[in-house]
């Protein structure tokens, strides 16, 4: 199962994006609003200049104590992330990411923005394939 298979699989919705320079306030209701747990940095929407977490929010709230809010995104958030390409296999990001400790993944084509992978979006696609692979070996014993 490759990349492209998996964001097939989520529908066209758009990646969501920050911009540098965004406060980290508002970066948290975002994710809380769109039910995600990782923003895509980037300043034309095209580039990826990196990712933010909630758990980067978590941590600086943890270190640094509320007053982190009211700053901007830019010394939380983790520059140059590692990138997915829509040829990769489910296989090899699911070791990227259990390799880096992270769950997101943005996909880029050509240096442009396509998408983001999650574990879960991963996990899920492998589950329904295993599922389906299963079936097929089941209907081959049954003879069916
Ligand atoms: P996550 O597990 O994705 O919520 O993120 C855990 C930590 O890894 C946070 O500090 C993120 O900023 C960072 N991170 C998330 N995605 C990536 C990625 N694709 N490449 C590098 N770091 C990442």
């Amino acid at each position: 199962m490759l990349v492209q298979q998996i964001l097939k699989a989520k529908g066209d919705s758009p990646v969501v994006t920050i911009k540098p320079g965004t406060l980290v306030s508002d970066a948290a209701r975002i994710l809380a609003e769109r039910r995600i747990g990782g923003l895509i940095v980037s300043r034309d929407g095209v580039e990826v200049n990196g990712i933010l977490s909630e758990r980067d929010i978590v941590r600086s709230l943890a270190v640094r104590g509320a007053g982190c809010l009211s700053e901007k995104i830019d010394d939380m958030m983790t520059r140059n992330p590692v990138c997915a390409s829509k040829n990769d296999s489910a296989d090899t990001i699911l070791a990227r990411m259990t390799d880096g400790r992270f769950r997101h993944m943005p996909v880029v084509e050509d240096g442009k923005l396509v998408g983001i992978v999650t574990i879960g979006d991963v996990v899920s696609a492998k589950l329904t394939e295993l599922s389906m692979e299963k079936d097929a070996l089941q209907g081959m014993i049954m003879g069916h």
